[in-house]
């Protein structure tokens, strides 16, 4: 079925359909954060009939200057050329410089700040070297996953800390050495505080998703760290938007950085079709819902919702209808959230439901379909969402549900 803009009217009989969603405390009666997004003409777009080219690059990792262990690792991951982002940074970063990419998920920024860390460290194994800070723990776990197959038989070590994980674990891993270290903000902070990990040896740091760590309020945690690390000798910072606001806070933490470009974050990507569904208030949503993921072609939704207590009941309505669903948000335990999200890769649910913080990081390449079940609070937070599918050269469709 293809849904359309005011395709969704068919459903609207308000009189007749009273809103079936019921909770402990009605989710109606709790304060609604308004969203800044009122031109909805930005969410309808047709995806180009010409596929856009992806950046070709004019050579392969095997001509670039690295090693012949990291060019072996890349090659098994099927990696023969480089993407934009890692074909533009790779010479300046070899050579230290320090770095703001403008760069979002999906462009390869994960490999174009490890595979510099793994050079320098095939030349100086040293442990604490790089300090990789990002907002999530998804996108930290996902981080630690690409490292290890990039620096994979190389004697390199990386340790990944994240929140809603026992520390205990944490300070048993800072017993050994490791040559990177890959945090979250908050857990990072709790280890320098409980004075299980000095930063004053690291000599480069990589802050990723840095518009979103931002975003998440964790510019205090950020300033300390960097603080903190009194040898940093080189900053890689990237971020999906460059907004005027960031840029005293940025120019805090980089020196004379090569700033490059390669996603201006001001736009969805041209392999998305995007499209907005009316459904009045009062007009049963979830039935709307329900009816059009039933196509066959919705076979992998991730769907989000305003918050963590309606991401829960979305999930269990669409159980209770049938439909193979499971929840992540900052209420579940990390031990949850990875069970779902592997689910989810895996085919085992259809719908991924997710909050906003929840979603950063989620990298599966195959997403159909995007669904905004309510309106995110900023336009670039849709374009986060949205982001999450069309990866990897694939084509994807967003929906997003307005009344
Ligand atoms: P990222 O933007 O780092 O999240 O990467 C997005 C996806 O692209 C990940 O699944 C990577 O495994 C993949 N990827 C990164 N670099 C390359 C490359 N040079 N060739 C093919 N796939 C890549």
């Amino acid at each position: 079925m293809n849904y359309k803009k005011n395709r969704a009217d068919n459903y609207a009989s308000p009189s007749s359909r009273s809103h079936t969603l019921r909770s402990r405390k009605p989710l109606s009666k709790v304060k609604k954060r308004q969203s800044s997004i009122s031109d909805f003409d930005k969410l309808v777009k047709t995806a180009s009939e010409v596929p856009t080219q992806a950046y070709q690059a004019d050579r392969c990792f095997n001509e670039m200057p690295l090693s012949s262990f990291t060019k072996k690792n890349l090659s098994a991951k099927g990696y023969v050329k480089p993407s934009q982002i890692q074909d533009d940074t790779l010479e300046s970063l070899l050579a230290g410089k320090d770095l703001v990419g403008i760069a979002s998920t999906g462009s390869g920024k994960t490999a174009a700040f490890l595979i510099p860390v793994i050079e320098r460290l095939i030349k100086s194994p040293k442990s604490n070297t790089a300090l990789i800070v990002v907002p999530t723990r998804e996108l930290a776990l996902q981080t630690e996953q690409e490292f290890k197959s990039l620096a994979c038989q190389m004697n390199i070590f990386c340790a990944c800390f994240i929140g809603g994980t026992k520390i205990n674990k944490d300070l048993r891993k800072l017993q050994q050495s490791n040559h990177v270290i890959i945090a979250t903000p908050g857990r990072l902070r709790d280890l320098v505080n409980q004075r299980a990990l000095s930063l004053d040896t690291f000599q480069m740091l990589i802050l990723d998703e840095f518009d979103r760590m931002l975003d998440m309020g964790f510019v205090h945690d950020i300033r300390s760290i960097v603080k903190d690390m009194t040898s940093r000798k080189q900053t890689m910072l990237f971020s999906a938007t460059l907004e005027p606001n960031q840029k005293a806070i940025i120019n805090e933490i980089v020196r004379n950085p090569e700033i490059v470009k390669v996603d201006d974050g001001e736009s969805t990507n041209s392999r998305i079709d995007e499209d907005i569904i009316h459904v009045p208030e009062g007009a049963d949503k979830m039935k709307v819902l329900i009816e059009m993921i039933s196509g066959s072609e919705f076979s992998k939704v991730l769907l989000f919702t305003e918050t963590k207590r309606w991401a829960d009941r979305v999930s269990k309505k669409l159980n209770q209808s049938g439909v193979k669903a499971d929840a992540i948000h900052g209420n579940k335990s990390q031990n949850y959230r990875n069970a779902a999200l592997l689910k989810f890769k895996n085919g085992g649910i259809q719908v991924l439901v997710a909050t906003d913080v929840a979603s950063r990081g989620i990298d599966v390449h195959d997403v159909t379909h995007v669904i905004n079940y309510h309106l995110p609070l900023t336009y670039q937070s849709y374009i986060h969402r949205v982001g999450r599918t069309g990866r990897a050269g694939r084509s994807g469709k967003a929906f997003t549900f307005i009344n």
